[in-house]
């Protein structure tokens, strides 16, 4: 209420008065209202435009008002806005196909959920259908949702809240090299985070343990790109203990990495790949629970214990369907990986400029800027899941200056829509070093 004043617009007032937002404290939430936007930019009532540095929640990967998804959304609500998940429809049918032929050659069939939560709601459900078991390995540092089951496999503190949550979920240690929980450097550490997965698996017992689920570059705790031999080490264990690898790809799938998916990085096949995101831009909530042969096979003459009202919704799927050839023809794969290199130069020069930056990593158009207080200590610049302090002040002027990011804690993300040029990154990046200024002010001398 505090926000509320005379020039307050009807959108705003409603807004307020009527929505709740997500993780926010409602007294505190005071959003810009936002019009349009078009490409990398968006636009607010005042005329304020942003580039979006963040594709919205790392999912508009074909940035604002692609018009080929627009017309297929078009076309597809002339046609049929409709139908229940127990007929076939063609693009229905036709999307579970591209999914098949885009994904690793294990990759066989698919079921259709209306996100990222939902789609590794289900993945849990049929690991353990398929395997008989009912224990989940997951990360500390990694989110898979926010409804029950999904915030319960995340470690992220926004976990804790809803604790006990679903039971049978074990969680391990991450990959995060600068930080190392084992205390060590690659390569020298011969990968003890994933050697720590396995003896976690002995220690559980093997035959209890139903699936390990894992972001194959961790997303919103902070981007970590495991070196390639740990993917193909956890592979490799789970196979010598009958263990289902679930690749949650909703944030690295489709490019975001320049690559397909993230595991095609290590080169590695999952049993269940879980999407949403950008398998059709967030145009129109979608997810999808891709699963191997065998698993297809078991359901053929079992039940299958999932459904969804929405579930192949035709909106999403001929969206869906478009973002994928737009994907394809507009090259924007192959375009992440090239303006990869542009980010990856430019935050090298940010690390040489300022000390506040601690580590620079990104694979593709996924990137972090970890701030700190000190490099040596690796103090970080605010603490982990603690109020933002100076980082809010960093927010301010990049939004005042026409750059929106995904900050968290002592992360800066960087994950802008496939389709961007070098100079729209190089524009950010200009916003980037001028708003490094505050954090080094807070750097140990
Ligand atoms: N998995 C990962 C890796 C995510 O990053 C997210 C959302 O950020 C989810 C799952 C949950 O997806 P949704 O918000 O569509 O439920």
């Amino acid at each position: 209420k505090i926000f509320i004043t005379d020039q307050c617009s009807e959108a705003y007032l409603n807004d307020r008065k009527y929505v709740l937002h997500s993780w926010s404290v409602q007294s505190k939430v005071n959003p810009p209202v936002i019009t349009g936007g078009q490409g990398v930019w968006f636009w607010d009532e005042k005329g304020n435009r942003y580039m979006d540095f963040a594709s919205q929640l790392v999912n508009l990967n074909v940035g604002f008002q692609h018009p080929r998804v627009v017309e297929a959304i078009k076309e597809q609500a002339e046609k049929l806005c409709y139908i229940a998940p127990s007929f076939a429809n063609d693009v229905r049918g036709k999307l579970a196909r591209k999914i098949v032929e885009i994904t690793p050659p294990r990759i066989a069939k698919c079921f259709f959920t209306t996100g990222g939560a939902d789609a590794n709601e289900n993945a849990i459900k049929i690991a353990r259908a398929y395997t008989g078991r009912h224990k989940i390995i997951s990360r500390y540092r990694s989110y898979h949702g926010a409804t029950y089951g999904a915030i319960s496999v995340s470690g992220d503190p926004r976990r804790p809240p809803v604790e006990p949550g679903i039971p049978g979920i074990v969680r391990v240690f991450d990959p995060y090299c600068y930080r190392c929980s084992f205390g060590k450097s690659y390569p020298e550490c011969n990968l003890e985070c994933a050697e720590h997965v396995r003896e976690v698996i002995l220690y559980e017992n093997p035959n209890t343990v139903a699936a390990i689920i894992m972001e194959p570059v961790t997303g919103s705790n902070g981007v970590f790109i495991p070196p390639v031999e740990y993917g193909r080490r956890i592979r490799e264990i789970c196979d010598e203990f009958g263990i289902l690898l679930i690749a949650d790809e909703v944030m690295t799938g489709f490019g975001r990495t320049g690559y397909w998916f993230g595991v095609n990085y290590f080169d590695i096949e999952p049993d269940i790949i879980t999407m949403a995101k950008g398998c059709n831009s967030g145009y129109v909530p979608l997810g999808i629970v891709a699963v191997s042969d065998r698993i297809a096979e078991f359901f053929d003459n079992r039940m299958l214990y999932c459904g969804l009202t929405y579930s192949g919704h035709p909106l999403a799927c001929a969206s869906a369907l478009a973002c994928i050839s737009v994907y394809e023809e507009e090259g924007l794969i192959d375009n992440a990986r090239k303006m990869g290199a542009v980010v990856s130069a430019e935050m090298a020069k940010l690390k040489e400029r300022h000390p506040c930056v601690g580590d620079v990593r990104n694979i593709g158009l996924f990137g972090c800027i970890e701030l700190v207080k000190d490099r040596f200590t690796k103090e970080p610049l605010v603490p982990w899941n603690g109020p933002p302090g100076v980082m809010a002040e960093i927010s301010k002027q990049l939004w005042a200056d026409g750059l929106s990011m995904y900050i968290r804690w002592n992360y800066m993300f960087v994950a802008p829509p496939l389709l961007i040029t070098a100079d729209e990154i190089r524009w950010g990046f200009e916003k980037i070093d001028q708003a490094l200024e505050i954090a080094d002010c807070f750097v140990q001398k």
